[in-house]
């Protein structure tokens, strides 16, 4: 295993982390966890040198926690750290802090949590945090030495992301991240900008939910033209262990070969390391993952600022995310996170700009700015139309 800095922390990290949110199932069971499987694969990545386990309270509707207690049973609590959220979206007062707390120590049959997260932080749960006085009780509650250290887990965009970062001394962040959400989301800005101020970053969704491990025929001809040889997982993985603002990658494992396969990816792991060639192949698969992307738009935030506060790059980014995604669920996801963009101009916030397409007046002032040479007004109409209103994309697009 290949171990790596943890932000300002004083101990290193495996570059894999288990994400215990997709465990194996069982049988049957939507959302139930199987206990022997769940053990054998989690044990089994421990002896393989993961020192670092993630899991919160909702997934597999709280038995991931009480798994873990059991599996980290025989000594394995002592190899990793323990990493768990407060759910904030079920937080409704401040006494809510301890209840949850306590339940998940007991859940988990520990004394300690290395790190203890708020859940999921978005603008409105970032001002719930703030209004509830939860970073005195998170600050609390390390005093007491239940938990080590204070973090937060992110969905929301980026103008949000620098927001809370600046709002607190964090000892470290979860983002989802991978060579095709460097965009959307935290994006690459946020992540260098948490790396800067020595906050440690945790990626997760390093395969976009499975969407880049289920390349088109295209990239799978892109893999195979190169001299490196590596699975789709492997060339996402590696794309971002080759960053050294990263600290550790979650896989959220669901069986055996892909603990294994995990592992040996990790192994082969290293920061800046991978050659120009490999690169390159990652930008093409980049490139023809984007050939479906309905908009060209490269994120170089050339037309920033927009004087009425559209957060241009973003609203691209999530249509364009939308086009890729498979899976119904993620679809919803996008859909979701459209909708926290802002779509009434009296609440744009013009010095970190979070307005939708519907806020666009038409004034051209961004156009010749583009280099991509994108029509941007008429691009967000269609933003709007497909998100908001949920026009089919066949209606705007060929
Ligand atoms: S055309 Fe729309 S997006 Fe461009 S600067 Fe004007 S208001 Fe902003
Ligand atoms: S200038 Fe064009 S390519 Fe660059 S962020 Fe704006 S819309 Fe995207």
């Amino acid at each position: 295993m290949q171990y790596r800095k943890m932000g300002s922390l004083d101990w290193e990290v495996s570059a894999l982390g288990f994400g215990a949110m997709r465990l194996p199932s069982r049988r049957f069971s939507l959302m139930g966890a199987d206990f022997e499987e769940s053990q054998r694969i989690i044990r089994y990545g421990i002896d393989r040198g993961i020192n670092y386990i993630d899991t919160a309270w909702p997934y597999h509707l709280g038995e991931s926690e009480k798994i873990l207690g059991e599996i980290l049973k025989d000594g394995y609590r002592e190899k990793v750290k323990l990493v768990t959220k407060l759910p904030m979206f079920l937080v409704r007062r401040t006494e809510d802090f301890e209840r949850f707390l306590n339940q998940q120590m007991e859940r988990l049959q520990t004394d300690f949590l290395d790190i203890y997260l708020f859940h999921a932080m978005n603008a409105g749960a970032f001002e719930k945090m703030k209004r509830l006085g939860l970073i005195d009780k998170m600050e609390e509650a390390q005093r007491q030495g239940r938990i080590g250290h204070i973090g937060f887990s992110f969905h929301d965009t980026q103008p949000v992301f620098r927001e809370i970062i600046d709002y607190y001394d964090w000892d470290m962040t979860q983002i989802q991240y991978n060579y095709m959400d460097t965009a959307i989301q935290a994006t690459t800005d946020g992540l260098e900008y948490a790396h800067s101020k020595g906050i440690a970053v945790v990626v997760m969704e390093p395969v976009k939910g499975g969407t880049l491990a289920n390349p088109p025929v295209k990239a799978v001809e892109a893999m195979n033209s190169s001299s490196v040889q590596r699975t789709p997982v492997d060339w996402a993985l590696q794309f971002i262990w080759n960053k050294p603002e990263v600290a550790t990658v979650l896989s959220g494992m669901s069986n055996m070969q892909q603990v294994v396969e995990n592992c040996d990816s990790a192994e082969r792991s290293g920061i800046n390391s991978l050659s120009g060639e490999e690169n390159e192949v990652i930008d093409r698969l980049a490139g023809i993952y984007r050939q479906k992307i309905l908009v060209p738009c490269t994120a170089c935030e050339y037309c920033m600022p927009c004087p009425h506060g559209v957060n241009i790059p973003q609203n691209f980014a999530i249509l364009n995310a939308l086009s890729l995604e498979q899976s119904g669920i993620r679809r919803f996801q996008t859909r979701r996170s459209y909708r926290k963009l802002v779509g009434n101009p009296d609440q744009v916030n013009k010095n970190n700009p979070n307005g939708n397409g519907a806020i666009c007046t038409e004034c051209g002032i961004c156009v010749e700015k583009c280099p991509q040479e994108i029509n941007i007004p008429v691009e967000l109409e269609k933003v709007h139309a497909i998100l908001r209103k949920r026009e089919p994309i066949s209606q705007h697009f060929d």
